[in-house]
């Protein structure tokens, strides 16, 4: 489900929440397969023969790039949902993260733009500017 959808189904509330869930999920990722590049690289020194060790040598390296996207996607995740939480509060009102979205638009890399809100308390349409 894209960003813009989800949004609209959950409310930015459990939108937030599952937001955060998701980043921490891939910061989860990203340390697990440090752990995992680590013990390939120690059964890769002990391994006695250069076709053992190089295979192993090659999952390490992967398993290195996996948690490098793994923490980009952690960052980026954490990024954006920071980014709509510290523009979710009504200008009239100050009500926190209580509005409908009535327009907006997605790019490419997920990120949300030119929201324009409705606040649930006092009615009053804002931009977002996530
Ligand atoms: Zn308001």
């Amino acid at each position: 489900m894209d960003a813009l959808a989800a949004l609209r189904k959950r409310g930015f509330r459990r939108w937030y929440e599952h937001t955060l869930i998701e980043a921490h999920a891939w910061l989860i990722s990203c340390f697990l397969a440090m752990v995992l590049a680590l013990a390939l690289f120690e059964v890769h020194n002990d391994a006695p023969a250069l076709g053992q060790r190089i295979p192993l040598l090659v999952g390490a390296v992967f398993c290195v790039k996996g948690a490098w996207a793994a923490y980009r996607r952690y960052f980026q995740t954490l990024q954006r949902a920071e980014i709509m939480a510290e523009a979710a509060v009504c200008p009239q009102c100050g009500t926190y993260g209580r509005f409908r979205i009535l327009a907006g638009s997605e790019n490419e890399s997920g990120d949300l733009n030119h929201l324009s809100a409705c606040c649930l308390k006092c009615q009053k349409k804002w931009q977002l500017d996530a």
